[in-house]
């Protein structure tokens, strides 16, 4: 710098007022030199600000782990309010006999949606997902509801005189609408189905049937695809691996490695990996979550049958002296992605058949299921529909992943680290409330209307009663 200019802040040049020619030059040069220096320190400026941001394209603001029914649902929510959102979960494998790793619970053509239930909470989630089905169809491309109504039927007896009129009192605060029927109305609604004498039955005649989660869930995540920034960015990235370890850095954020030997990082992240939560260190300590064996069977049937029994509702029916089983549920004919037509049938016939590690669940997922399961399903399904042939009968292997309180933990379970897990086996239906739920959580928000502490985490060893109960129905 000239002996005779000061600078005494950032532009401000200060001349020599013994000569102002040698003044004016030299101010000239002074500014230009000083202009020169300025625009190198905004160069460099500008140079930290796009390392810091090419930085901070990897820090996430968000990763959600698990790309299932509850994360795709909450990727779609916390785009409206994040532009920085990493949705990281393993992809349906093609085979699931090869399959190693994790696996989901929505690998299926067919679940039960309907608002009855014995518990508000339950209904009030399904309600509102429910009301929500045509945008997200609409929204994301993709057809997956199918209001065929939900029939439950059961013997008559007091205590099931009491579960319909529960039913009914949830129902009315809720506007949901059915019917009682006797065993009468059953036969002679539905003339292909065969209910014993005495039965019960409530018929939720609208906003209830079947979604198909495959769709459900690929709509979502186009939805969440679709959600840009002001210049047109992602606001989502969606990647198809599996999250196998995690580490929580000095300044707090998360470090995510993947099976494909990738690192992500994020300020937050939230866990929906379903009944694999409580593997490959997602989490620090062990949530209680119980992920249990559920069979299905389906019977595959002719174009001419599925059309014959288009009108069929989905099922759900109770027994009081079956041998193996308290209830099953019935999927009435549902067009699979190879094409043929399957009714399909589960129930609570594994109950008792828990996993505690991996490699169990591996081995599970490697199975055809129960062959036990499969033969009482079949049972029931052929005094159901004598008049039904099967062209063949395929069982599956699923896991349903049961909670403490019988209802998704929805909370933090750490500074930076949510979950939003524990489907209890009924939650397809509800998952795009859930997704919203553990959205809201995750920005420090909550949805009171549920009450305070609805959704509350259990962590292994810790139990509670207050919301326990036999079925999810
Ligand atoms: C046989 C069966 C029948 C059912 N019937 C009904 C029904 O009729 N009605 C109903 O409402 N509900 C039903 N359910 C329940 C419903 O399917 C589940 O509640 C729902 O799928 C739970 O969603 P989720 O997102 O918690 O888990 P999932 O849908 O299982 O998604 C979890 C995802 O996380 C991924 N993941 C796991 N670990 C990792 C990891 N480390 N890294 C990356 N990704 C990971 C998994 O691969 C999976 O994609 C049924 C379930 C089963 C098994």
């Amino acid at each position: 710098m000239p002996p005779d200019t000061v600078r005494i802040a950032r532009g401000t040049i200060h001349p020599d007022p013994r000569d102002s020619q040698r003044w004016q030059y030299r101010s000239d040069w002074t500014a230009s030199s000083a202009i020169d220096e300025e625009e190198e320190e905004e160069k460099q400026e500008e140079r930290k600000k796009k390392k810091k941001k090419k930085k901070e394209d990897h820090l996430f603001e968000y990763a959600i782990i698990g790309k299932g029914m509850f994360g795709s649902a909450a990727a779609k929510y916390l785009a409206d309010h994040s532009d920085s959102i990493l949705l990281i979960g393993s992809d349906e494998p093609q085979d699931l006999r090869l399959h190693k790793g994790v696996f989901g619970s929505y690998y299926d053509s067919g679940r039960i949606t309907r608002i009855l239930d014995t518990e508000y909470v339950w209904a009030l989630a399904a309600k509102r997902s429910i009301d929500r089905y045509r945008q997200i169809e609409n929204d994301g491309g993709e057809s997956f509801f199918h209001p065929v109504g939900c029939l439950r039927v059961m013997p008559d007896a007091i205590n099931r005189r009491q579960y319909i009129a529960a039913n009914e009192a949830i129902g009315d605060r809720l506007q949901a609408t059915y019917e009682r029927l006797s065993d009468d109305d059953l036969n002679r609604r539905w003339r292909y189905l065969r209910f014993p004498k005495n039965s019960l039955a409530i018929f939720e005649t609208k906003n209830a049937g079947w979604i198909d989660p495959r769709k459900l869930v690929k709509a979502q995540q186009q939805i969440a695809a679709a959600k840009t920034d002001k210049g047109s960015h992602p606001c989502v990235q969606i990647i198809g691996e599996t999250v196998v370890g995690k580490n929580i850095l000095a300044d707090g954020s998360i470090e995510l490695k993947t099976d494909k030997a990738n690192r992500f990082n994020a300020k937050r992240i939230l866990v929906t990996a379903g009944g694999f939560a409580n593997f490959n260190g997602l989490i620090e300590r062990r949530l209680n979550l119980m992920p249990r064996a559920e069979t299905t069977l389906r019977a595959e049937i002719s174009q001419e049958c599925a059309v014959n029994l288009k009108e069929m509702p989905c099922l759900i029916w109770f027994f009081d002296d079956h041998p193996n089983l308290h209830y099953v549920y019935i999927v009435p004919p549902v067009q699979y992605p190879d094409g043929r037509w399957y009714l399909k049938v589960g129930g609570d016939r594994e109950a008792e058949h828990l996993f505690t590690c991996l490699a169990e669940l591996e081995t599970w997922f490697h199975s055809d299921g129960g062959a036990e399961a499969a033969s009482d399903f079949r049972g029931i399904l052929e005094s159901l529909i004598p008049d039904m042939e099967a062209l063949s009968w395929v069982s599956k292997p699923c896991v349903i992943t049961d909670t403490a309180t019988d209802r998704p933990y929805i909370g933090a379970i750490d500074e930076n680290v949510f979950v939003a897990v524990g489907g209890c086996g009924a939650a397809a239906k509800s998952s795009d409330e859930f997704g919203r739920l553990a959205a809201l959580c995750v920005r420090g928000e909550q949805d009171l209307s549920y009450g305070a502490d609805a959704f509350h985490v259990l962590y292994e060893g810790e139990e509670d009663s207050g919301t326990r109960r036999q079925f999810h129905f």
